[in-house]
């Protein structure tokens, strides 16, 4: 044997995914060659197409960092060769889905929209009640008024029955939703309306 074999080291990348085989993929490379300086790089590959590399023999490792694209998660993949130098050698990197982080993510973001979502219940729900009151105490200052403008007449003010209940509402009652009849307070007494607790 008077040839010296030259072998040449190259690099594929691929993916388990569709979305991840969109790449390109930024790798890393450190390596340590038999002769020569330590290498420290990033290379942009794009998967499917193998990369030649220029490295003479040594012990090399390359990494591509995990990443979340959208709602998924990547693992790092990862591969250490020892290149003789004297063959042709692939190293090959898979980009899988994590699929227990994945998950995670999920969960993790499924949580935080229950939690968004039940903030803006009680959200709601509070202004709600804000304006139930503030329209109450409305209606209990307008009937205050109209005490104090006709003070003889207290007995005629205004109040509201249904059709077939037997109490008689003020106007915000939450009893008044289906029918909301106006009639005089003494002509209601007179016909046997009684006041209704929740709003008297
Ligand atoms: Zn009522």
């Amino acid at each position: 044997m008077t040839s010296v074999e030259q072998g040449k080291l190259s690099l594929l990348v691929s993916a388990d995914d569709e979305v991840a085989a969109n790449g390109p993929f930024s790798v890393d490379v450190t390596g340590t060659p038999d002769d020569g300086e330590k290498i420290n790089a990033t290379i942009t590959v794009s998967p499917g197409e193998p990369l030649d590399l220029n490295y003479g023999p040594g012990s090399y490792t390359f990494v591509i960092a995990g990443r979340t694209v959208e709602e998924t998660v990547y693992a790092q993949a990862e591969s250490t060769v020892e290149f003789d130098g004297a063959h042709d050698q692939t190293v090959s990197l898979v980009v899988q889905v994590d699929d227990e982080a994945t998950k995670a993510l999920a969960d993790q973001r499924a949580a935080e929209e229950a939690t968004r979502a039940q903030a803006e219940a009680e959200a709601q729900a509070r202004a709600q009640a804000e304006a139930e009151a503030q329209a109450r105490a409305q209606a209990e200052a307008e009937r205050q008024r109209a005490e104090a403008a006709a003070p003889s007449q207290t007995n005629e003010r205004t109040v509201y029955i249904t059709r077939t209940g037997e109490k008689y509402h003020e106007s915000w009652c939450s009893s008044l939703r289906k029918s909301k009849i106006p009639i005089s307070l003494s002509e209601a007494e007179a016909q046997g309306y009684e006041p209704c607790k929740n709003c008297h």
